[in-house]
């Protein structure tokens, strides 16, 4: 085991944070105020091979691995989390289609998915179904050569802009081995969008309900077989957590940059913040956990690299501990900075308000700790 990246590795590494340093930092704070999602900017990343990360390359993927993808969603995040993040649940989406997807399921969809020119959603939360994903009740009937479907996805990043829909519904009994999934395409029949909702932070993304209603999908739409789709789900959401926690240690990994530069300058009681050795120890805590969430996920993405049998668990072992110790990181660099911090022109409270739902999306911090005791007591809880 190595724990060196490699120069490749490292080049990767350093293309997604001089795009984020140049396209994505200095636009972040405006975007958030505004609510504007960069599609532009977005596809400009995915010149740079980032709109397939770890898709397979005959469809335009860049065939990498999932240690690659939690470096460059880590350092677009330095630039902003939210956009890092969408770009993040795009990838998963596209995995899915890439990994379960007929070969020609694959070449219609994938392609324009990995250029961006068409953009993905992943639909699995509805307003009755969250944590206890498996039930959804969004139905699909068989009808001939498609499935009639009805019901309502809460929360959908990309909602309403996105143009591909993967959605986990009810095609069969009560439970997991009812759902399948179906690949939706936006100007369907019956497809309709919510209001973009009004939230906390992830401003520059749109966050949507999806509506069906007598939605005609056709059967050749289906990944996998009827009953496959919640483990298709999860087998997204174990790359998805990854990718998210990555975002939270880009975003921390931001916060503490701009700590470190601030206190070089600011000064209180005649010394410069840098000078105190409270605030010394302070920064040395922040980095010291950084590095060990960050050195925690790297191992859970070289499992799931190497399809280790644990690697569900450590992947969500990786998204709590990575989601937590961002945010907290993130808040107290916000506190370093004294009232400025609190100022939306130092960028520091927008780091604060979007790294806090990745404690919450692709299955909550107290979820991820659900998967964990599962396996270290059984599943009697
Ligand atoms: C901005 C945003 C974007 C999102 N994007 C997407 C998306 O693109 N696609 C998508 O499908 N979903 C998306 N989600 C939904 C997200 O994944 C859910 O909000 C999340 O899974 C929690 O579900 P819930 O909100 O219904 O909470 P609930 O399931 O109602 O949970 C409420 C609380 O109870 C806790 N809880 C529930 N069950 C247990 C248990 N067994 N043991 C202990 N604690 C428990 C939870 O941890 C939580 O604290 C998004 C959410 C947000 C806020």
């Amino acid at each position: 085991m190595s724990f060196a990246l490699t120069e490749e590795q490292i080049a990767i590494r350093d293309m997604a944070r001089g795009f984020a340093d140049e396209k994505l930092a200095p636009e972040a704070v405006r975007w958030d105020e505004e609510k504007h999602f960069p599609v532009d900017v977005m596809r400009e990343a995915a010149a740079l091979g980032m709109g397939g990360v770890y898709v397979r390359e005959d469809v335009g993927g860049s065939g990498l691995s999932r240690l690659d993808a939690a470096l460059i969603f880590e350092a677009l995040a330095t630039g902003c989390p939210t956009i890092s993040a969408y770009i993040s649940i795009h990838n998963m989406a596209t995995w899915m289609i890439d990994r379960y997807g007929s070969d020609e399921q694959r070449h219609r969809f994938v392609p324009k998915l990995a250029t961006m020119e068409h953009l993905a959603s992943y639909c699995l939360t509805e307003p009755g179904a969250g944590s206890d994903a498996a039930a959804l009740k969004t139905r699909a009937v068989r009808d001939g050569d498609s499935y009639v479907v009805n019901g309502v996805k809460q929360f959908i990043s990309g909602a309403g802009t996105a143009d591909i829909y993967v959605v986990m519904l009810r095609t069969g009994e009560g439970g997991a081995a009812g759902i399948s999934t179906l690949v939706v395409e936006k100007d369907t029949p019956g497809l309709s969008f919510g209001a973009n909702e009004r939230k906390m932070g992830w401003n520059a993304q749109p966050t949507r309900q999806v509506i069906f209603e007598d939605c005609r999908v056709p059967v050749a739409n289906r990944l996998g077989e009827e009953g496959a789709g919640f483990k298709i789900a999860m087998a997204g959401l174990d790359g998805g957590r990854l990718n998210i926690g990555a975002c939270s240690l880009g975003g921390a990994q931001a916060a503490l940059e701009k700590s470190i530069a601030y206190m070089a300058e600011r000064k209180a009681f005649g010394k410069r913040l840098s000078d105190f050795q409270a605030l010394q120890f302070k920064l040395a805590d922040m980095a010291t956990e950084l590095e060990a969430a960050r050195t925690f996920l790297w191992r859970a993405a070289a499992a799931l690299d190497a399809k280790a049998l644990d690697a569900t668990r450590l992947c969500a072992m990786a998204k709590r501990i990575a989601t937590d110790t961002g945010f907290e990181v993130a808040n107290a660099a916000l506190q370093l900075h004294g009232g400025y911090g609190y100022l939306a022109d130092y960028g520091l409270e927008k780091i604060v308000r979007d790294l806090r739902v990745h404690q919450i999306l692709e299955g909550t911090n107290e979820i991820m700790r659900l998967i964990v005791a599962r396996s270290l007591v059984g599943r009697g809880n």
